[in-house]
């Protein structure tokens, strides 16, 4: 049995339970296997696969707090330290009622990756609680993060491991645990990224996600012979990632149709009126469903449905698994050219084959969502200068390095016979940066 196959089988043994995580693993080692099979004895002696796939530290927390009725809560609190030999671990905190520790190790797993593809010092890293902040009060909510806080300041550092923000995980809650932390541990360090700007934040880094995902989707259309300008764009999600998608895609001159939330979807024909996404999802913090009373001829819809909208570039942005083969079959019908993730693994192993195999250009998230990660180690560089640069130098940074991430990936691809083959090149080229920097530090 192939030295990959081997540690797929033993990962499925010791891990039933976490089937986003085996996913994850799958689609990487898989897309590895001509990289492996050259170093293969040394690779299995080494047991490299077994590191790479191991979080280095793991912990799991009760995270009590109170609720506005005095009742006492109880939720879990996680973080993975899945890998620092390139830096200090580095990805966010989910707060969303899904998450479970398969959920988090599938996320720092692929963390891994897409920080090395950044080019910057940073590893791998991801945490959260099964906490919902949906429909708490502010109270409560900060009551959640300090009380997690409490417990994750004794695990991190800005030297150590520099949580940021993701599902669920804003301005608001980064604010509150930072408060904590500065309070527990008396240090006023960058320890978490995504910072409100009076105390430490970067310029840029509310819209790093979604600006880097369409700085690379510009990049990857040039290098194919297109443009964005006059293309018809279906997004789903309606969050941090969805909303500055949208906003740049607009500027690029296209027309996005499309968002969703976890409820429904909304269709506009005349192009999506971002303020008014930004009202109702960014200010009142309500339903997409409120759309249409804002924009009478737009349609809303319960449940899912995006895809099945004729568009050129879809970017799914909401969460994993949210574009599975049915979709990918529609979008290649109605002529969809490219496909980039926005969100981390939105779309499924099949679909990403379909898609693949019918000429659909495909971006995966961790080169393609990797400007959130980038910024918010500019954010760290800023932080340890003591220095605060501006918009422009900022967004410069930004773009040249999703237009430098999309080159790596590219000439990964090409290196093993696999021109166009984003997906291979892009763990390829993550891959290669880690395994070379885990060999010289010895068996650790
Ligand atoms: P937000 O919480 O800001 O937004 C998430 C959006 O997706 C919301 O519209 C939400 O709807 C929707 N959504 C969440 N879960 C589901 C679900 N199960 N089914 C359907 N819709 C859902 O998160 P972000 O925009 O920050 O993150 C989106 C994705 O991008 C995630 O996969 C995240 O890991 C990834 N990502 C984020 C980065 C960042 O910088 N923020 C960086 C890199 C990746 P509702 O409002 O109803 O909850």
């Amino acid at each position: 049995m192939s030295y990959v196959d081997e540690v797929i089988q033993s990962l499925e043994e010791k891990n039933p339970a976490q089937p986003e995580f085996l996913q994850a693993v799958k689609e990487v080692l898989e897309s590895l296997r001509v990289v492996i099979e050259q170093n293969e004895e040394q690779y299995r002696k080494d047991a490299l696969l077994e590191r790479l796939t191991t979080p280095e530290k793991v912990f799991m927390f009760r995270v009590p707090w109170v609720d506005d009725q005095g009742q006492v809560q109880v939720n879990t609190g996680y973080r993975v330290q899945f890998n620092s030999a390139i830096g200090p671990y580095k990805g966010g905190l989910r707060l969303h009622p899904s998450v479970n520790l398969g959920i988090i190790k599938f996320l720092g797993f692929e963390q891994i990756f897409k920080n090395s593809l950044t080019g910057l010092p940073i590893g791998g890293g991801k945490g959260g609680s099964d906490f919902d902040p949906k429909g708490k009060s502010d109270r409560e909510v900060m009551a959640f993060c300090q009380s997690f806080m409490t417990e994750l300041c004794k695990y991190i550092g800005a030297d150590t491991d520099v949580p940021a923000g993701d599902i669920g995980t804003g301005a608001r809650e980064i604010g509150y645990m930072f408060g904590q932390y500065k309070r527990i541990k008396n240090l006023y360090e960058g320890v978490l990224t995504g910072k409100g700007l009076s105390y430490g934040g970067s310029l840029v880094r509310t819209q790093a996600t979604g600006y880097g995902l369409l700085y690379l989707v510009e990049e990857m259309l040039k290098c194919n012979g297109h443009d964005m300008a006059g293309k018809t764009v279906c997004i789903s999600g309606s969050g941090n990632v969805a909303i500055y998608a949208a906003e740049k895609a607009a500027e690029m001159g296209a027309k996005v149709v499309t968002m969703s939330d976890s409820t429904g979807w909304v269709y506009d024909a005349e192009g999506i009126d971002l303020d008014a996404v930004k009202e109702i999802k960014e200010v009142r913090r309500a339903r997409l469903s409120e759309y249409v009373k804002v924009r009478p001829n737009a349609q809303y819809t319960e449940g899912r449905g995006v895809w099945a909208v004729k568009c050129d570039i879809a970017l799914p942005c909401a969460t994993q698994n949210e574009l599975f083969i049915e979709d990918a079959k529609q979008l290649v019908e109605n002529g969809c050219i490219a496909v980039a993730e926005g969100a981390n693994m939105p779309t499924t192993l099949d679909a990403t084959e379909y898609l693949q195999e019918h000429g659909v250009l495909f971006a995966p998230g961790k080169a393609a969502n990797a400007g959130g990660v980038a910024t918010s180690a500019l954010e760290m560089s800023q932080n340890s200068e003591r220095l605060s640069w501006t918009f422009e130098e900022v967004d410069a940074k930004l773009k040249d390095i999703m237009v430098n991430i999309f080159h790596n990936m590219d000439d990964a691809a090409k290196r093993y016979h696999a021109d166009g083959n984003y997906v291979i090149g892009a763990n390829i080229a993550g891959f290669e940066k880690v395994v070379d920097a885990m060999t010289a530090q010895g068996i650790v």
